[in-house]
């Protein structure tokens, strides 16, 4: 390292972190990521991925990536507005639109990239953005790169958006006001109440921005939290992910052919970063004729959830007011938070501690994630695991 100053820099904080217990050490999977993981040789019912319907390692996506790599080859070989955009990225974003309800969509690198293009695309100096205190980091960040104006409103308060987009409205500051939220909570599982949204964002003609991540696969037999309430019609920008139910990589957004038209030439990760890879496009679009032919995987997601929530709550747990498959089992002390985990590590069950800053102080939670490729022996045994811990921990 030649700069002192940085090297100062990185060994001062660096310390620091992991004096206040803030670094983690990044776990390393070995082999694929499904039901059941296997780290440092040790094989773990896996309760932390966002692999809701396990597709990830779903055959069928399997065969039409390696397909998709003989017949198209391993890279995009450019930006989507150079000659990146290959046959299948335009399947996959009609696909998109089709599973949507809307009339276009486009697709992007990543859910956390298209927050970043997307919001700054539609948003500028000029503007105000309205947004729930508990929406994810990249929509945070998005709004930050848009340099509008941020206004936090209250977690699904809708009295309080409703004043602060009055008073945003009669201040005459701003050119467009945009309210957004997550569709589904990751930390929480609650759902937006998108019917509150959209009325307020029709009284003061607010463009309505939905990051639905964690709804999309899950809510709206698999189209998500705005088909969920019915509300197609009414959401100007439905944001999802191709990373979490999808199984894949990659984000998008669904909306009317103008707001396409306009993000294809002024959202900048599509204009200067390659596309997405033909394996991953393919597996994309599979999985969603997939979604669209069969409810089954979804009905089993449920199932399992419901039988993971259920057994927690028997065994007296806190799981908090979950009403999708995000199931937080709520310990509250950091320390203790951690140290649960690590004791279902141990124990062969891996379902990772949540804890301040991402969650309020005392609110330490274990976030478990069923997913439907889980067993009703794998769910068996991690409650068992969970009884045992919670008894030792004197929680139930
Ligand atoms: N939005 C939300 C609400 C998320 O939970 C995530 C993933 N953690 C993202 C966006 C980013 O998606 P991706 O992982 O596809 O980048």
């Amino acid at each position: 390292m030649t700069s002192k100053k940085l090297n100062q820099f990185l060994n001062e904080n660096l310390e620091d972190l992991k004096e206040k217990g803030l670094y983690n050490d990044i776990d390393t999977v070995e082999g694929a990521n499904g039901p059941v993981i296997k780290l440092d040789g040790k094989e773990l019912i896996n309760l932390s991925s966002n692999n809701y319907l396990g597709l990830a390692t779903d055959e069928r996506l399997k065969e039409v990536a390696v397909e998709a790599v003989q017949s198209h080859g391993v890279g995009a070989g450019a930006v989507r507005t150079i000659n990146g955009t290959l046959d299948l990225h335009i399947e996959l974003e009609k696909k998109i639109a089709e599973f949507k309800g809307t009339e276009a969509a486009i697709s992007y690198q990543s859910g956390f990239n298209c927050n970043m293009a997307a919001i700054s695309g539609v948003m500028d100096k000029n503007d105000a953005i309205l947004s729930d205190e508990l929406n994810h980091a990249s929509i945070i960040d998005g709004c930050r790169l848009s340099r509008a104006k941020i206004i936090r409103f209250n977690h699904s308060d809708m009295n309080d958006l409703r004043a602060k987009a009055k008073e945003a409205v009669e201040s005459g500051q701003y050119n467009k006001i945009m309210v957004i939220t997550d569709g589904v909570f990751s930390m929480d599982g609650d759902v937006a109440d998108l019917p509150g949204i959209v009325e307020i964002a029709e009284e003061f003609d607010l463009i309505t921005y939905v990051d639905d991540a964690h709804g999309s696969g899950v809510l709206g037999k698999g189209a998500g939290t705005v088909k969920h309430f019915g509300l197609q019609d009414k959401v100007d920008l439905q944001m999802g992910t191709l990373s979490k139910a999808i199984g894949v990589i990659g984000g998008y957004v669904a909306g009317n052919q103008n707001l396409i038209d306009w993000l294809k030439v002024r959202s900048r990760p599509f204009l200067f970063s390659t596309a997405v890879t033909p394996a991953d496009v393919a597996a994309c679009t599979k999985a969603i004729d997939l979604l669209m032919e069969s409810t089954d995987l979804q009905n089993k997601m449920w199932e399992n959830s419901k039988y993971l929530k259920d057994g927690l709550k028997k065994l007296g747990f806190d799981i908090g007011n979950s009403e999708t498959p995000i199931t937080p089992c709520i310990i509250g002390e950091e320390k203790t938070t951690q140290q649960f985990s690590k004791r279902l590590y141990e124990e062969g069950v891996y379902a990772k501690s949540i804890v301040f800053p991402t969650v309020p102080r005392g609110t330490g939670r274990v976030r478990n994630m069923p997913t439907a490729a889980h067993t009703k022996e794998m769910l068996d045994q991690a409650l068992a695991v969970y009884e045992k811990i919670g008894k030792e921990f004197n929680i139930i």
